[in-house]
């Protein structure tokens, strides 16, 4: 991976090196962060990078830092602002990963969530694939539960909940699966361990209810409407019990960085055929071109960073 040169750190772009906290951090040691991750696409055609959809990742960010009673100090029009300084202050042209961390900046001995400080910091670094088997990844039903929303909630990205999710990927990849299907306390499937879960069956587009212990993903929202507007499917939001999805024709994984990765067999049981299925081909045709910018009608959800003819001038 090519780390970062800088860094968005107490109010201003600086040096990557410079941008670092103490030992006793309270989010360090407590969990206390919230965090959000966004990706930048590469146009080649159009010498241009467009952030997708940076309005939605910042208002789940901003709710994601109240549900830690954060007070962050910047809205979310100056965290696109920053994050499009940062990126321009990178300079790559190639896809981007943008990482925004709140944390709570005191060095203290002591678990709560008042009288504390919260501060703003993101950086930015080239990435490509998040799962290697984008195209045909081999799922397990993880022996974990994911959090439930009365320990710790789910909707949001909050630091200390990703140990759930560390400890769902790392049995599941030993274990020889790419990814892991984590089920909740009722029993229902949530999602993966960093993605949201689709699945087809009898035609229909079905995934997990909001309610149902799982992070509001931007990305599972927009497949919602791209699958209903787009290409006409009926797209159901209700629980999902776990031996439906062994009898799914189709199921895939969602989200900023996995993007749209097809389930092809599920604890060693093929989906439909085997293959990455029709439904999953189009819908990931389909968002590859929106995040790029190749569809006009979504161009509402790109910020494109670079200003076109500096960067013709440098090339
Ligand atoms: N669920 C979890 C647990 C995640 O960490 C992510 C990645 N942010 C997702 C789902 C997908 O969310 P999004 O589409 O907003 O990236």
């Amino acid at each position: 991976m090519v780390g970062p040169t800088f860094a968005f750190f107490e109010g201003r772009i600086v040096p990557y090196a410079q941008a670092h906290v103490g030992m006793l951090n309270h989010s360090l040691n407590y969990g206390t962060g919230v965090f959000g991750g966004l990706r930048a696409y590469w146009n080649e055609a159009q010498a241009q990078l467009y952030l997708f959809r940076p309005i939605d990742h910042f208002r789940r960010f901003i709710e994601s830092s109240r549900l830690l009673n954060m007070q962050l100090p910047h809205d979310g029009a100056d965290l696109l602002r920053h994050t499009v300084e940062l990126l321009r202050a990178e300079e790559h042209k190639a896809d981007m990963y943008v990482r925004p961390l709140a944390y709570f900046a005191e060095e203290m001995i002591g678990v709560r969530l008042h009288d504390l400080q919260a501060r703003v910091a993101i950086v930015a670094v080239p990435f490509g694939r998040y799962l290697e088997h984008e195209e045909g990844a081999h799922a397990t039903i993880s022996s974990w539960r994911r959090v439930d929303d009365n320990s710790i909630p789910a909707r949001g990205k909050i630091t200390g909940s990703y140990v759930n999710s560390a400890l769902i990927k790392t049995d599941a990849q030993r274990a020889g699966f790419d990814e892991a299907i984590v089920l909740n306390s009722d029993g229902h499937v949530a999602e993966g361990s960093a993605e949201n879960f689709f699945m087809v069956r009898h035609g229909e587009l079905i995934t997990p209810p909001i309610t149902d212990n799982i992070l509001e993903g931007i990305t599972r929202r927009t497949l919602i409407s791209l699958a209903h507007d787009d290409l006409g499917l009926t797209v159901v939001e209700r629980s999902i019990d776990r031996t439906e999805v062994y009898l799914a024709e189709e199921a895939f994984f969602c989200g900023t960085g996995v993007q749209i990765a097809a389930i092809t067999r599920i604890d060693h049981r093929p989906l439909g055929d085997g293959r990455m299925g029709p439904v999953v081909t189009r819908l990931r045709d389909l968002y590859f071109q929106v995040v790029r910018g190749g569809v006009a009608k979504y161009s509402s959800w790109l910020t494109p960073v670079y200003d076109v003819e500096r960067i013709a001038a440098s090339a």
